[in-house]
């Protein structure tokens, strides 16, 4: 059962046959969450973007911003740096209370909001000109339906003209086999390894490997990215845009994530 205290993960007896939606709660336990920002490297992360979102975001008129998948608050922190008004979003309390003292340490007060993407709109009554959902967070959805259930609810907290920018890891080169598995995957903190463990067409498995002998995992759905921008298509969106590694021309075997960036009107 699901306690958020846990010091361990628990993918039970079968770890392989985990593939379900609801199973990100149980995956990000405190110790876990306690070590994502050591995993995903702020400083270099944020050379690696440099100002993409914040010109994108700028580029469409956006100034209120709903990020989705708050995580430990990296990008709610680097947009409210940069004069947005941004409402932060997770479902899950261990990473929101993280970014909370994350942004306190930055000078930052966030606002935020405890929600499943899937009901978001039962806790977020506001319209924004941008959502965000970034660091490869749409891929915790395992089910058809709840995809385009939460892209359905993203879509209707936007003004009329609003965008959503989502990102997801180039997860074609992996079921392609176009990288090999010991591939040094982008934002990852120097003494962390990040390697597929298990890649299906269902499942991609990935460790999670720090100093002390230190091991998590993420289960997650290996979107490929014709299927997410054929979704987000069809729940409305009616231009998307998808640039790989924060380029708008990429060799398609070569980035290691992609964001799509789609527009309401
Ligand atoms: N955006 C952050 C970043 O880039 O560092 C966090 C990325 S982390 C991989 C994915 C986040 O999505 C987690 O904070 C998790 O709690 C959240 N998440 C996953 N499934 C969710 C769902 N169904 N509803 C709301 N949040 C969800």
């Amino acid at each position: 059962m699901y306690n958020p205290t846990h010091t361990q993960q628990d993918y039970g007896n079968d770890p392989l046959a985990v593939r379900h939606t609801d199973h990100y709660q149980a995956e990000y336990i405190q110790s876990f969450v306690e070590k994502w920002d050591q995993l995903i490297d702020w400083d270099g992360r944020a050379q690696s973007e440099g100002d993409f979102f914040v010109r994108v975001l700028r580029e469409h008129g956006a100034r209120k911003v709903l990020d989705v998948a708050t995580g430990t608050g990296f990008h709610s922190v680097r947009l409210l740096k940069e004069g947005f008004e941004v409402t932060s979003a997770d479902g899950n309390p261990n990473m929101l209370a993280k970014a909370f003292a994350n942004a306190r340490s930055h000078g930052k007060l966030l606002r935020t909001v405890q929600a499943d993407w899937r009901w978001l709109n039962q806790d977020v009554h506001d319209y924004y000109d941008a959502a965000i959902c970034l660091g490869n967070s749409f891929t915790h959805l395992f089910d058809e339906r709840d995809r385009r259930k939460a892209l359905a609810e993203f879509y209707a907290t936007l003004r009329h003209d609003g965008i959503l920018i989502i990102d997801q890891r180039n997860y074609d080169a992996l079921l392609d086999h176009q990288v090999a598995p010991s591939h040094d995957f982008y934002y990852c903190g120097d003494n962390v390894r990040a390697t597929p463990e298990h890649v299906d067409d269902s499942l991609a498995r990935f460790r999670y490997e720090f100093p002390g002998e230190n091991v998590f995992h993420l289960n997650m759905y290996p979107l490929r990215k014709d299927y997410l921008r054929r979704l987000l298509h069809e729940v409305g969106f009616q231009r998307v845009t998808t640039y790989g590694d924060f380029k708008e021309t990429y060799r398609e075997d070569q980035p290691d994530f992609f964001i799509h960036v789609a527009e309401k009107r």
